[in-house]
Formats: structure tokens, C-alpha cells, sequence
């Protein structure tokens, strides 16, 4: 553990709403408080929208839609636009990384390196998208006595509010504004109230980019609240919400009358599959960063660890040795290998399913506690165990790895699809055959093979059964943005010398 005594002055944006272009505190007046988990210390009063903050929201991203300025911005001008953020976001790299260390533990050197540039990287990818969104064209079978051929619009949804959790803030709302942006919708963004301050920067930076004033808004807010209205708002197009399962079948129920489109990105519970023939040499580093990275609170995190009988010592030893080798401490000590928990009330919820795993009965190898120091801190955990555990089946959102050993190759592939979830997960073997086998029967929406990482904009992200609905990134994201229209056009034909239609 180690502690700094000098913490940086963090230069904060407004804590207000982002409306029309406009900074302002919310209708009523009210406010959250935001904490910092390394030290309890008060970061900031933030403005907590009401429901008529997030009408006014809705009703000026509307307003840039429905024959507004936007609505008339080309691709190739929105596109220069969104490189402009991006642009930006590099120039904010540090003060982008410090609010959310600040605010959320996470270690200022990993969003230096990380989660900014993978946002500003997300801006840039879809800015190459923005001029070449296109349909699709076909000559029509002939039924019937008139000819046809047919094409497809890809149109703006309109106004896209998305809903965001705080275990990467800026990098998740980059997924849903880039892209949205690029299409031609407007958005109302909701941070997570224990993360919004990066997102006010952002709406900050996508101004100073001379994107009009109304394109992007941000309500800050508590989510049954201020989330809860953007979600039902009627003026809202599509709800795209990243967070817990639980809170996603809310928002579906919601949005759900409103035959609005919905992507629902949940949690996760991911297996990484460690077969005999893996090169365990060059995956020990990337099996232990699934299972403790930013303190396991990442959707992806690849707590289940399934290893072959033959190396389930080897793995365990490896994991327990990157476990003992971690330095917790804060976030913005260069020494720091894990920085906090989010909150208080997720640090219960970790040790509550530490204790559980250990109740019923499954061997704690390394870690367990709460670090005895001031501060969210919690010891990378690792368990020996089975499937059924409630720590095996349950998200935790925490630095706790489960090692189950499995003896075949369909065990592990049942093993691994035994679960509510469906995210993502991670193989490590060197047999191309076998990759193919398990990558093909794992019911997931992402597989990693022989590595572990963040979601690339190329390509898309999202998850099947409890982890969610429909996909980010990518192409199929993209097209996530626009309306398909189907356009059948009829012609007489031309009349040849003889008479004949040709
Ligand atoms: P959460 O569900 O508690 O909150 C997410 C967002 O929803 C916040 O902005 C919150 O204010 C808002 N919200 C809460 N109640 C609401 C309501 N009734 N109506 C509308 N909005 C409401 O999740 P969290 O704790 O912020 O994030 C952790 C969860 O997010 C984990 O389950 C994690 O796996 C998931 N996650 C998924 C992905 C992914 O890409 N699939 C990425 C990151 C995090």
C-alpha cells in the first residue's frame, strides 16, 4: 500500500447542466455531491437536473434535428468536426484523466494512456464514417406489370439519449456520441452521478470544436430521476444505456411503450478458457490484468477463470503471484498498480460476495479483505472453486477471480457458457483448430484470443442474454444510428422502333 501525501489541484469544468449551449444549474436548484473515493474528500456540488431540465435537454437537440443547423451540416463538415474533438481531447489528455481519478479511483497513469486516447480514437474513427453513410441498391424481381428498381436511405434517428455508468465515463460516452454524431442525430447524454464531470468536459470540448450549441446536451442527475425521465422522454428517438442489468430492464421497460430503438449494454461475467496448450508464459500477464484490472470493474473483466486440470496450479500460482505483486494505492501515485473502488457501497458489495464465496466453501488463495487503510481499497482476491458459486455466477464488479478447473474441451465450453451473461471471452491456447471449435460454440458477443483489451471502434461491442441488446462500434453501431428507409422506384421502360418495351 502506498499513500501520497500531495494530490494534484484538478482543474474542474462547471458542475452545471450543458444545455443548448448553455451552463446551468438545475430548475430547481438542487444539487449531488460527488466524493473521492481515495480520500473522502468533497470534489464537487453538481447540478441535478429535474425532469423539466431534461425536457429543455430533449427539446434543444430536437430543435438541431427537425430542419435545424445540424440537420443541414454535410458529412464531410461533420466529420471535420468530430476530428476537432478528437483533437481536443488529446489537448485535455491529463485534466480528462485527473477528474476521473478524482472522482472515481481509476489510475490517472491507465487513462493517460488508455481511456483518453481510445476516446479521442473513437471520435476519429467515426469522423471517417460521417460522408460515407450509404444504403443499398437492387433491381427488383419483376412481379407484377411494372418494372422497379430499389434503394436504401440511411437517415438520422434524430435525437439519441444515452446513459452512461462511471466505471469508464468518458470512453463509454465517446462510444455513444461519436458515432451518433457522425450519423447526423443530436444527443442528450446522462452520466453516472458518480462520474459526470469528464462528460461536462467533453460537452465543453465538443463546443470549442464549433459543433452548434443544442447538438450534444448533458443532464447530470440521480439516475431514478434524472435518468428515468430522459429514458421515458417522448421526444427521444433511442435510448442507448451502458450499466447494470438490472437498471437496463428498467430502461426497457420505459422506453418499451414508446417503440423507440434501444441498445442495452449490461454486465458481464466472462470466462477466459486456459487450455494445455496455452502459451501460459505470454498469457499470465493478460489473464491476471482480466481479472484485477481497474480493480475488476470492467464489463469485460474475465473473473471466471476455467483453466485444464494439467495447469490449474500453474495459473493459480501465476494469478496469486500478480496479486501479491500489486501496489494499491492512489490513483495518482505513479507507483499505484490498483487505485480505488468506486464507493463505499461497492466495496460492501465486493467483500459481501468475498464472504459468500468463502461460506460456501470455495478456497481463498490470496487477498479477501479490505485494505486496513483510509480510502476505497480493496485486496486483489483469488479463489480455487466450482461453477455454481454465487462468486462464479454473480457480477461483482471487483478485483475477484474465480479458478475452476475443467478436464475436456466441451467441459470448459459448457462451463463457460453456464452462465445469465454473454459478453465477451477470452480462449488462450495455441491450436488454431481448437480456437475455432470453442470461438464458434461460445454463446458471446466478443471472444479474445490469446490476449485481453478494450472494444476497438472498427469493430463492433455488445452482448447476448443478461449482458444485453443490439451493438456499438463498428459498422453495425454505426448503422445503429440511422433509419433505413426503402425507396421502389417504377419506370415505363422505352419504346423500341418496333413497338417492343425494352
Ligand atoms: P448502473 O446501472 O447503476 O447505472 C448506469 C447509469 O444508469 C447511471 O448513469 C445511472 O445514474 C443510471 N440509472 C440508474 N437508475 C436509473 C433508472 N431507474 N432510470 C434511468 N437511468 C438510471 O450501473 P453502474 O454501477 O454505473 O455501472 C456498472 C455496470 O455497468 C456493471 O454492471 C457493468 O458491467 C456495466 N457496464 C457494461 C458495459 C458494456 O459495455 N456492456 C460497460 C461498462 C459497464
Amino acid at each position: 500500500m502506498t499513500v501520497t501525501t500531495a494530490r494534484p489541484v484538478v482543474d474542474l469544468p462547471e458542475p452545471l447542466l450543458r444545455i443548448g449551449g448553455r451552463a446551468r444549474a438545475a430548475s430547481d436548484g438542487r444539487t449531488f455531491e460527488s466524493h473521492d473515493p481515495a480520500t473522502g474528500d468533497h470534489v464537487a456540488s453538481v447540478a441535478f437536473a429535474t425532469a423539466a431540465d431534461v425536457d429543455d435537454a430533449v427539446r434543444a437537440a430536437r430543435a438541431q434535428v427537425d430542419g435545424g443547423a445540424w440537420s443541414r451540416v454535410p458529412g464531410a463538415e461533420r466529420g471535420r468536426l468530430l476530428l476537432a474533438v478528437a483533437d481536443l481531447i488529446d489537448r485535455e489528455c491529463e485534466r480528462l484523466a485527473a477528474l476521473e481519478a478524482v472522482e472515481m479511483g481509476k489510475l490517472y497513469r491507465d487513462s493517460v494512456t488508455g481511456d483518453i486516447p481510445c476516446a479521442a480514437a473513437v471520435f476519429r474513427h467515426f469522423a471517417g464514417w460521417a460522408d460515407k453513410i450509404a444504403g443499398t441498391a437492387a433491381i427488383v424481381s419483376d412481379v407484377g406489370p411494372q418494372r422497379r428498381f430499389g434503394y436504401t436511405l440511411r437517415q438520422p434517428l434524430g435525437v439519441v439519449a444515452a446513459i452512461t455508468p462511471w466505471n469508464n465515463p468518458l470512453l463509454i460516452a465517446a462510444w455513444k456520441v461519436a458515432p451518433a454524431l457522425a450519423a447526423g442525430n443530436t444527443v442528450v447524454i446522462k452520466p453516472a452521478e458518480d462520474a459526470s464531470l469528464s462528460t461536462l468536459l467533453l460537452a465543453d470540448l465538443v463546443a470549442e470544436a464549433g459543433i452548434p450549441p443544442g447538438v450534444v446536451n448533458v443532464v447530470t442527475g440521480i439516475g431514478d430521476v434524472t435518468g428515468a425521465a430522459l429514458a421515458q422522454h417522448p421526444g427521444v428517438d433511442k435510448v442507448t444505456f451502458t450499466g447494470s442489468p438490472r437498471v437496463g430492464a428498467t430502461i426497457s421497460a420505459l422506453a418499451g411503450s414508446t417503440y423507440r430503438k434501444i441498445v442495452l449494454e449490461l454486465g458481464g461475467k466472462a470466462p477466459q478458457l486456459i487450455f494445455d496448450d496455452a502459451d501460459l508464459d505470454a498469457a499470465m500477464p493478460w489473464i491476471a490484468m482480466g481479472s484485477f484490472y481497474h480493480q475488476g470493474q470492467v464489463c469485460a473483466a474475465g473473473t471466471r477463470v476455467l483453466v485444464h486440470e494439467s495447469v490449474a496450479d500453474r495459473v493459480v500460482d501465476g494469478l496469486a503471484a500478480a496479486a501479491r505483486a500489486s501496489v494499491i494505492g492512489d490513483p495518482f501515485d505513479e507507483r499505484s498498480t490498483m487505485g480505488t473502488i468506486v464507493n463505499e457501497r461497492q466495496l460492501a458489495r465486493i467483500t459481501g460476495y468475498i464472504d459468500a464465496g468463502v461460506a460456501e466453501g470455495a478456497d481463498l488463495v490470496v487477498g479477501g479483505h479490505r485494505v486496513d487503510a483510509p480510502g476505497c481499497y480493496v485486496e486483489p482476491t483469488v479463489f480455487r472453486g466450482h461453477n455454481r458459486l454465487t462468486i462464479a455466477q454473480e457480477e461483482i464488479f471487483g478485483p475477484v477471480a474465480t479458478v475452476i478447473p475443467f478436464r475436456t474441451t466441451e467441459e470448459a465450453v459448457a462451463l463457460a457458457n453456464d452462465t445469465r451473461y454473454g459478453l465477451n471471452a477470452m480462449v488462450y491456447s495455441e491450436n488454431i483448430s481448437r480456437v475455432q471449435t470453442v470461438v464458434e460454440q461460445l454463446r458471446v458477443g466478443t471472444v479474445w484470443v490469446n490476449g485481453w483489451g478494450v472494444p476497438d471502434p472498427a469493430l463492433p461491442w455488445g452482448g447476448r442474454g443478461g449482458s444485453g441488446v443490439g451493438r456499438e462500434l463498428g459498422r453495425s453501431g454505426l448503422e445503429g444510428e440511422t433509419e433505413e428507409k426503402t425507396v421502389h422506384i417504377g419506370y415505363a421502360g422505352v419504346a423500341a422502333a418496333d413497338g417492343a418495351v425494352l
